[in-house]
This record gives C-alpha cells, sequence and structure tokens, in this order.
C-alpha cells in the first residue's frame, strides 16, 4: 500500500524549480523576487527601484534617460544630413 503511494508521488516539473532557481535575491532588501517584475533598471539586482534608489542612491533609469537625451541630439543630426557640398 505504501509501496503504491511512493510510486505515484507527484514530482514537480522541471520547469518550476528552474524557475526557483533563476529567481535572484534583492541586494538590498534579500527578497527574492521575479526579474521580469522588478520594476527597476537593474532587475538582476534589485526588486524594484525603491531598493535600487536606497542603495545606489540614484536611479540607473534617470541616468539612461539623461545618456539617451544626449543620444538622441546626437542621431538627430544624423537622421537630418544637412547638405554640406561647399565641403
Ligand atoms: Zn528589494
Amino acid at each position: 500500500m505504501t509501496e503504491d503511494r511512493d510510486e505515484s508521488m507527484p514530482l514537480p516539473p522541471p520547469a518550476h524549480i528552474g524557475d526557483l532557481e533563476t529567481m535572484p535575491r534583492c541586494k538590498r532588501c534579500n527578497l527574492a523576487y521575479m526579474p521580469t517584475k522588478s520594476s527597476s533598471a537593474l532587475r538582476l539586482t534589485y526588486c524594484s527601484f525603491l531598493c535600487e534608489l536606497g542603495d545606489l542612491g540614484f536611479s540607473m533609469a534617470g541616468l539612461e534617460h539623461m545618456e539617451r537625451a544626449k543620444k538622441d541630439d546626437e542621431a538627430e543630426s544624423e537622421a537630418e544630413p544637412t547638405p554640406v557640398a561647399a565641403e
């Protein structure tokens, strides 16, 4: 009887185990979280942008935005080629 039960014991699907293993822990609050649900720009390091802010003192998203604004300026001049036939 018990032997029969042992055999029918449900094994956890491998996908589920993999899921748990890939769940990182927040560097700041040590909480296991889903990186895809993290609001932090550093999804694999912090569970949310609040932890990112608290740990770094600034948000990567903000920095990224600043850099992007700069790059946007460059890209714009490239996308709109001014006819410089003189040189
Ligand atoms: Zn956290």
